[in-house]
């Protein structure tokens, strides 16, 4: 016999077997026990964690004519003919392909009709998302009044593209992604149950980049088993992994600009892992920020030869991004590169260099402190040191919006300066838009109070020439700031600035000295 993909052997075939979703198979066990079974079930979640095979299992066990307790005994005829997707009364359809109105009428006549050989006429409707409006409507009818052998059974990742009136009539599961650990326990009892050797560090790996699903994990093994001969070592699954290179390199440049500091944590230990060329990544940083600047400078997204996924990726960024920071990074990201080929640290050397990046504002310049440069400056270097320039501006567009927080603050300096933790995102036709960072949702809530938001939007009909309404979004995910923390920032630093300057100017040394005295501390008088 030839090998069998794990993927397919280890394929659940009783409720015992299925991983992690301890709950679901609780409460479709008791189901079944106490014979009280749902017209229609719906399964959800991300891809690849088991719902369909559990819908089978489920079919199975409802139509299996020598059941084991609630498991079904996948021997007999009815369970026999669901794992060959032969059964004339469990239908297996794939809403992608068939999510027309036709189909479903189809669908419809033959409910009509009662089982051939089984208790039940089961229908598996994946990918349920998929269906048209009118399929969606079509197939309401038949849930409001359903024979009472039949019984439905959809899967869909996406749940919030189903209508809600077919909602309301199913039984929801919502399937959880499988947790590394989890995940990781399941495959190795799996190769120790099939002999087969393999390093735990390889399995980890694949793990991690099977994001919670048993399905992709198991086939990544299959790769490295059909590449190995039989083993799953390290160094063959790093290298067929490293195929998706760039895609650690994208996603670490959009979590360091997004901040997400969990996510950079475990993708610096991947790209460890993975033993990527440093040099390479910091290649690759540095042409992102180019692109960004073009784009930033030019505003047109023809200037650069993109492609469609580049222009997605880019697109996305695009937002959290200005011209200072930008300039800032790119320092950052020379200095690194130049290290990396002085030197032979180079782990070292670019995961500190991403938390520099991290932490720009935290790392400003002794020089931009001090009014001797000359001081700062490191001879014995024969390269020259390069430090990011720590964004002091604010741009056009926050300017306008401050100014229009200011106006609003004259009279109603409350709603001001809660609407100062928001953001202009853009005026566009006739709107006013503006943006809540999640965090910020104690301010948005204060502003979105009814009169509060009248009174914003007629003060914005007044300052904006041609405004006529305003849309308030609380984003999500989104870590902007508002202009008041922006000019906050920006003042600190300028104060920091200042107190330098004072601490260096030659009459405050020379009273310094004259007196044997010391600075504690400098007040700045505004
Ligand atoms: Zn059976």
């Amino acid at each position: 016999m030839g090998y069998l993909a794990l993927a397919r052997k280890y394929r659940p075939q009783s409720f015992d077997e299925i991983v992690y979703q301890d709950y679901i198979v609780k409460t479709l066990k008791n189901a079944i026990e106490l014979n009280r079974i749902s017209h229609a079930y719906l399964f959800t979640g991300p891809r690849g964690i088991g719902k369909t095979s559990t819908a089978r299992i489920f079919a199975k066990a409802l139509n299996c004519l020598s059941p084991e307790g609630v498991n079904p005994c996948n021997k007999c005829e009815n369970c026999v003919e669901v794992t060959n997707g032969t059964s004339l009364d469990v239908y297996e359809i794939d809403g992608a392909s068939n999510r027309g109105i036709d189909e479903i009428r189809q669908l419809r006549e033959s409910v009509k009709f009662l089982p051939t050989k089984s208790k039940y006429k089961i229908y598996i409707i994946d990918e349920v998302h998929m269906l048209t409006e009118a399929a969606f409507n079509a197939l309401l009818k038949t849930l409001e009044e359903p024979p009472s052998y039949v019984i439905f059974i959809f899967a869909t990742t996406d749940a919030h593209r189903i209508p809600a009136t077919i909602l309301s009539r199913c039984q929801r599961f919502n399937f959880s992604k499988i947790p590394d650990l989890k995940l990781i326990e399941h495959i190795r009892s799996i190769l120790e149950r099939e002999n087969i050797e393999y390093e735990e560090d390889a399995v980890n790996l694949i793990v991690r980049n099977s994001d919670g699903c048993v399905r992709d994990c198991l086939s990544l093994i299959d790769q490295v088993i059909a590449y190995t001969g039989g083993k799953v070592f390290l160094d063959d699954t790093k290298y067929l992994l490293g195929l998706s290179e760039d895609k650690i390199i994208n996603e670490l440049f959009e979590k360091i600009i997004l901040k997400d500091n969990d996510s950079i944590k475990q993708l610096l230990s991947e790209i460890d892992l993975k033993g990527l060329d440093y040099k390479y990544v910091v290649e690759k940083f540095l042409s992102f920020t180019k692109t960004l600047l073009i784009l930033k400078q030019f505003n047109d997204k023809n200037d650069v030869s993109l492609t469609n996924d580049e222009r997605v990726f880019f697109d996305r960024l695009l937002d959290y991004v200005d011209d200072g920071y930008l300039f800032a990074v790119h320092q950052v990201l020379l200095k690194m590169y130049n290290d990396l080929r002085f030197y032979s640290f180079d782990k070292d050397i670019f995961e500190i260099g991403v938390f520099k990046l991290l932490n720009l504002e935290k790392i400003l310049p002794i020089s931009a402190f001090s009014s001797d440069n000359k001081m700062s400056e490191n001879k014995d270097s024969k390269i020259k040191k390069i430090e990011p320039q720590p964004v002091t501006n604010l741009s056009d567009k926050d300017k306008l919006w401050k100014d229009f927080i200011d106006k609003l603050g004259e009279k109603r300096p409350n709603i001001a300066s809660n609407l100062g933790y928001g953001y202009l995102i853009a005026i566009e036709n006739d709107k006013l838009v503006i943006g809540f960072s999640e965090e910020k949702v104690f301010h948005y809530n204060i502003i979105m109070k009814n009169g509060n938001l009248d009174y914003v939007k007629k003060a914005a009909e007044r300052f904006f020439d041609g405004v006529k309404d305003v849309v308030i979004k609380l984003e999500n995910g989104s870590k902007k700031k508002g202009v008041i923390e922006k000019v906050t920032e920006i003042e600190t630093f300028k104060d920091k600035m200042l107190k330098n300057e004072l601490k260096e100017n030659s009459a405050v040394k020379l009273i310094e000295n004259e007196f044997d005295a010391t600075i504690k501390e400098i007040k700045l008088d505004k």
